[in-house]
């Protein structure tokens, strides 16, 4: 597994979240499975004690550069399950404050600093086959930072025969297409590929490098994190540009949604909560939300409590919350939300929060404790979003009975279960959708959340509901174990 960012060690987004998690639980159902991720200076701070395996020579348009790698292992479950996490160090490029950029602008050299991570896989996967007899079957990428590797092993590394090319089948995963590594066409040269590849039917997009696109081309396989996403990026709306290439690979393309860390998010155990409860005791959770009030100074009254925690750009609707504020705040309830991202954005929230003190909450930063706490203390959770791969605060609130109102879009469509009002079905409802990207769409659907919010039994049916729904990873990782399993013995060479 190749990623970026993975949690605990690295984290921007709900990424790191999925690729901390479904290696353990790959791990769990057998797969001998090892993380490689960049040594950012997060990890070197992070008091995790990493072991050096190898030195790698790795390629790169300077000539050879050297890289040590180190390893760290998280136990995955019962027994002597584990993982394997390996580290590719070049302090150059990763010995930095931020992963992909600092201060909100993006490092100019992402493009060596990933492809030289992805070389470095290359190189990874030579080693382990020469020195330590360890075939790689399969090669799981995620998102644009890693789609060379799958390039890479289809083109120059191909004949290689410490590398074994033919026996390695790519699976990328994309969890946001609106992410895809676009970089001056002037930057080619420094990935070390032939001139040949910058072409439309390769990594070129009118006139630039497209990292993803390379991915999607030479992948075995491509996954994305929701069926209905899977669909949704095969047009127009939500392909940004590649909806094309996209429909070219429809029929090796599966969409299998997210689960969650239940560990990690857990209110029965969460110790960054004042009070932990469960499905049967939620006594707790009032503790969580009047200890929440007080935390962002508002008082502490049982009106309904609306949370959000984003990214805050404008993928995540937030424009469209700011419209409806002062009507929100006209109604009986508080808002809290947790961000950080585009700074008009951030401005515009500060200059409401100042307005409306007593009712709205606002934190400006990244901050996983008070994520937790959001969670664990608001009534409803509010992702109006514009499009959404998978989302996992929606599984994170179903799991803390926090209501989500979220809009029918993606992996939100997928995984939260919407009150029908008419039919008043609320066995299986566990939260409420948002049809259309508008803000009074957006203020209609909170109106009618907020009106079953003072029907206590209609309200404990979908807090209930939601507490009690499977978001665990162990059915998506079956998925994904069952697509790996099938593409290896597909593929696997014929013995004659
Ligand atoms: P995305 O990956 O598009 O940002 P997701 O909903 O898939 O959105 O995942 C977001 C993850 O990042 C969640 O775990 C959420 O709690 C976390 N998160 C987002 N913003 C913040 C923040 N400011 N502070 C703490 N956690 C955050």
């Amino acid at each position: 597994m190749v990623a970026s960012e993975a949690v605990p060690y690295a984290k921007t987004g709900g990424l790191a979240d999925v690729t901390g998690a479904l290696p353990l639980e790959l791990a769990r159902v057998g797969h001998d499975v090892i993380l490689l991720l960049p040594r950012y200076r997060c990890l070197i701070e992070s008091g995790r004690s990493f072991r050096p395996v190898c030195r790698l020579r790795v390629p790169t348009s300077q000539g050879p550069v050297d890289t040590l790698v180190e390893e760290d292992i998280l136990p995955a479950g019962q027994g002597d399950c584990r993982l394997r996490v390996w580290t590719i160090r070049n302090d150059a490029l990763f010995d930095r404050p931020g992963l992909y950029q600092h201060l909100g602008l993006d490092y100019p050299d992402n493009l060596d600093r990933f492809s030289f991570f992805c070389r470095a896989t290359i190189e990874v996967i030579a080693y382990l086959r020469t020195a330590r007899r360890w075939n790689t079957h399969l090669l799981h990428l995620h998102d644009w930072q890693t789609a060379l590797c799958a390039v890479y092993l289809n083109t120059v590394a191909r004949n290689r025969q410490d590398v074994g090319a033919p026996e390695v089948r790519t699976v990328l995963t994309l969890h946001n297409v609106g992410y895809q590594g676009l970089f001056p066409a002037a930057q080619f040269e420094n990935t070390g590929l032939p001139p040949s590849l910058f072409k439309p039917e390769a990594l070129e997009y009118y006139g630039s490098v497209n990292l993803l696109k390379g991915g999607i081309v030479f992948a075995d396989y491509i996954t994305t994190v929701s069926p209905t996403y899977a669909r949704e990026i095969l047009t127009p709306e939500f392909g940004f540009g590649l909806e094309g290439v996209l429909r070219n690979r429809e029929d090796q393309l599966l969409g299998i949604v997210n689960g969650i860390d239940v560990d990690r998010w857990n209110p029965e155990t969460d110790s960054y909560l004042p009070a932990n409860y469960s499905v049967i005791d939620r006594s707790g959770k009032l503790v969580c939300k009047r200890s929440l009030q007080r935390e962002f100074q508002l008082p502490e009254t049982s009106v309904p409590v609306l949370g959000m925690i984003a990214r805050l750009t404008s993928q995540k609707g937030l424009d469209l919350v700011a419209t409806i504020l002062p009507q929100l705040m006209a109604m009986d309830l508080q808002l809290v939300i947790l961000g950080t991202g585009e700074p008009g954005l951030e401005a515009k929230f500060k200059a409401l929060q100042a307005r409306y003190p007593h009712r709205m909450g606002l934190r400006i930063g990244f901050d996983e404790g008070l994520a937790h706490r959001i969670e664990g203390g608001a009534d409803v959770f509010v992702m109006p979003s514009r499009y959404e791969p998978c989302g996992l605060s929606q599984l994170y609130s179903l799991r803390y009975g926090t209501v989500p109102v979220v809009r029918k879009t993606g992996g939100l469509a997928d995984t939260v279960v919407p009150l029908n009002q008419q039919a008043r079905q609320v066995e299986r409802a566990t939260g409420f959708h948002i049809e259309e990207d508008r803000a009074d769409a957006l203020l209609a659907v909170l109106r009618s959340a907020l009106s079953a919010y003072q029907d206590r039994s209609i309200w404990e049916q979908l807090v209930e509901a939601g507490m009690t729904t499977d978001v665990s990873w162990v059915r998506s990782a079956n998925d994904y174990d069952r697509l790996f399993v099938s593409l290896v013995r597909r593929w696997q060479p014929r013995v004659s």
